[in-house]
């Protein structure tokens, strides 16, 4: 891992000394490679993670799209710029830049192995990192593809290496001196990643998992929020960080939600053929705690809707939704990685919002409501780090947006500027113009000088 980290940073060394624009030639070569091998990603994606062929081309083009936006938006970002210099500092030119950290490690899930990673790849990258990536043990194919197609296009220097293994070989990557780590998975995890990168004080990107609420107004479209709910909760089989976990529905339109998500999910089954909905549990013994949280769901109060234990059949498990569960049970307050909805009645959205920030996670949430200023007053409430309005998981789709979490979801930003910043530090520069008439940065001040200095604390801060 020594050697791997000695060669990233001679390649970082070469990376961050090209032009911008050259970054980004080589950059959009790269998406181009991908966009050739589009069939082989596709298939690699399929065949580790298990999806359906239209889930994993949409992983792809999702994720080709956030490396076109950040190679054409780094420059950007990154580009001095003159500050104000204030009175004080008058006599100074200021300006501040940004600059690659260096060596970014990049340690990554298995659910989206191409997306979820790539969210901090390419945006590493962009910004004028070296990256050495480390996929998850259950899907290294995609990893290992990734950086055989950088080396077809860009052949200089290994800029995107991959290493692949368990969480030991996460481990001794952080160790081994990156100045970074980008970290994306459990909750869990990222703590012992936190720690260990703390022993190097190496700073850390954390994007954990979630607990998604979705809101469902009186005035909303049902139909529409039934099929957003199935979606966001069962494509991948629920295997999704910011899939939808929990609705909670007015009480007043419940019975027409539960009767749309009904319809929504009819036909809707897990399985190996191409044409089903989505595909397996992916880690061994992924069923089992959907079992534990549909067993506590209905211990706590809650009625099954729709599957039930019968819907276990490992490694697939058909669509699960209980209604009313309690919200101290666990199916409420931990996530769920996999096809299982909780649906509870609220009195309101007040109701549902306090409902919704009362778990430690905080990755992304959505609201249906016909009403605009209703979408905003519950946006701004709702504390977590994305807010879809009349939709779920469309912002990843959105290369702009911010993508990250709040408490237990994790914290530091990918996407958008914000990902591009999160991978570069900013370096200031003062320019003294011209010497002030009072020397203030002196270690022989006159009286006189300090009287005035007074005074102009006075003058310039003393009115309330
Ligand atoms: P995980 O925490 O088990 O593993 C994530 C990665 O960390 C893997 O590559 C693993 O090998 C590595 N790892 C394990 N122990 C390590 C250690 N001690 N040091 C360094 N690396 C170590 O997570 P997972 O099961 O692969 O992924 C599922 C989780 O990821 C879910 O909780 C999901 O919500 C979350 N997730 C979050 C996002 C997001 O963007 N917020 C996206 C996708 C998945």
């Amino acid at each position: 891992m020594d050697e791997v980290v000695r060669i990233a940073r001679e390649a970082a060394h070469w990376w961050q000394g090209l032009t911008p624009a050259e970054r980004r030639r080589r950059l959009l070569g790269f998406k181009h490679h991908l966009v050739a091998e589009l069939d082989q990603l596709v298939e690699v994606i399929r065949a580790e993670a298990g999806k359906p062929v239209h889930d994993a081309t949409v992983e792809a083009l999702l994720s080709i799209t956030h490396l076109d936006w950040a190679a054409r938006h780094a420059a950007a970002v990154m580009r001095r710029r003159p500050v104000r210099s204030g009175l004080l500092g008058a006599n100074q030119a200021a300006s501040v830049g940004r600059e690659p950290y260096g060596v970014v490690a990049v340690i990554g899930p298995w659910n989206y192995p191409l997306f979820t990673p790539g969210g901090s790849i390419w945006y590493a990258l962009a910004a004028g990192n070296a990256v050495v990536f480390k996929p998850s043990e259950f899907t290294p194919g995609v990893g290992e593809l990734l950086a055989r197609l950088w080396w077809r296009a860009v052949p200089e220097h290994p800029v995107l290496q991959t290493v692949t293994g368990d969480g030991a070989v996460g481990s001794a990557l952080i160790d081994a001196g990156v100045d970074k780590v980008a970290f994306t998975g459990s909750t869990r995890t990222a703590s012992a990643v936190m720690a260990r990168a703390a022993e190097t004080l190496t700073p850390v990107v954390l994007e954990c998992g979630g607990k998604d609420a979705m809101l469902v107004a009186e005035d909303a479209d049902l139909a529409a929020a039934a099929r957003s709910a199935v979606y966001g909760s069962f494509s991948n089989a629920g295997q999704t960080c910011v899939g939808v976990k929990r609705v909670y529905v007015v009480d007043t339109v419940a019975e027409g939600f539960l009767a749309a998500l009904d319809d929504e999910l009819v036909g809707v089954v897990a399985g190996p053929e191409p044409d089903a909905s989505y595909g397996p549990m992916v880690m061994p013994g992924a069923d089992e705690q959907v079992t534990t949280h549909l067993r506590d769901a209905v211990e706590h109060g809650g009625t099954v809707r729709h599957g039930g234990a019968g819907a276990v059949r490992a490694p697939y498990v058909d669509p699960i939704v209980v209604v009313d569960v309690d919200e101290d049970s666990a199916a409420v307050q931990q996530e769920t990685f996999g096809p299982l909805l909780v649906v509870n009645r609220v009195r309101d959205l007040d109701d549902a919002v306090a409902r919704a920030n009362a778990v430690p996670l905080g990755l992304a949430a959505s609201v249906f409501t016909a009403d605009r200023a209703t979408a905003r007053r519950v946006a701004a409430a709702l504390r977590c780090g994305t807010v879809m309005v009349n939709s779920a998981l469309a912002f990843m789709a959105v290369p702009t947006l911010p993508f990250g979490g709040r408490g237990d979801s994790g914290f530091g930003r990918i996407h958008g500027v914000e990902g591009i910043t999160e991978f570069s530090v900013a370096k200031s520069v003062s320019r003294q113009r011209f010497g002030l008439p009072v020397d203030v940065m002196t270690v022989r001040p006159t009286p006189s000088t300090t009287r005035l200095l007074r005074q102009f604390v006075r003058l310039r801060h003393g009115r309330h």
